[in-house]
């Protein structure tokens, strides 16, 4: 041991060795996002071989304490080593975890129940859940509506009927359905093609109104002219 670090300073001090690390994840030429999660850093990492880099740049830069960590705490290997100090809820593969561009919070896009997010293509960017359903972010909203336009092949999943009437959209008389029943068979593209062949230049959104696993049922919104 050197440089009088002794066990018990390194057993005191995980929160700094936790802050080297982040420091060194910050500055590190591994392809990773530090993004937050319930207030607390949260690193987006691309695949393990980021973890190898980070871990290399972190034994270059604080080898005393690399060799005294391990010992320490009986871990021979660098992932395990990166998991123990950073936190093993407070990191994952971006396959998994996604940061949204308004908030910059992390949010994981794993959920059956319902859609976590928006991809934004036109500006290569995604939206969490909990940003579109939040009526103050009234543009990102806007944008969202506006990608689903006269687009039979997906529907609004984050704003309620109530936030379409105020984003200016309303609603259209007809009620349709699919399913697995006889004569539940109403075909988005079919539907859209009809609204576009009365009015050309209208813009309208599908809305599902209730989904389940024998059918779905749902309805079109159309924008209103501008004034
Ligand atoms: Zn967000």
């Amino acid at each position: 041991m050197k440089e009088g670090i002794t066990m018990k300073d390194l057993t005191m001090t995980d929160k700094i060795i936790k802050e080297m690390m982040m420091r060194t994840i910050n500055e590190s030429q591994a392809d990773v996002t530090v993004s937050v999660m319930n207030d607390e850093p949260f690193i987006i990492i691309t695949s393990w071989n980021d973890i190898d880099i980070i871990m290399n740049e972190f034994k270059n830069q604080y080898e005393n304490i690399y060799n005294l960590y391990q010992k320490e705490n009986d871990i021979t290997d660098d992932q395990k080593m990166f998991e123990s100090i950073v936190g093993y809820d407070s990191y994952g593969f971006d396959d998994e975890y996604m940061e949204c561009a308004n908030c910059n919070n992390a949010f994981s896009n794993q959920n059956y129940h319902y859609a976590t997010h928006w991809t934004d293509y036109e500006n290569g960017q995604v939206i969490c859940r909990h940003c579109l359903e939040n009526k103050e972010n009234k543009e990102i909203r806007l944008d969202y509506l506006e990608s689903l336009v006269n687009n039979p092949n997906s529907a609004n999943a984050f704003i309620p009927p109530w936030g379409l009437i105020s984003l200016g959209y309303k609603q259209m008389p007809d009620l349709y359905e699919s399913g697995l029943h006889r004569g539940m068979n109403d075909d988005p593209k079919k539907i859209m093609k009809e609204l576009l062949g009365k009015n050309p230049s209208g813009k309208f959104i599908f809305q599902i109104n209730n989904m389940n696993p024998f059918q779905i049922s749902f309805a079109v919104w159309k924008k209103e002219e501008d004034q």
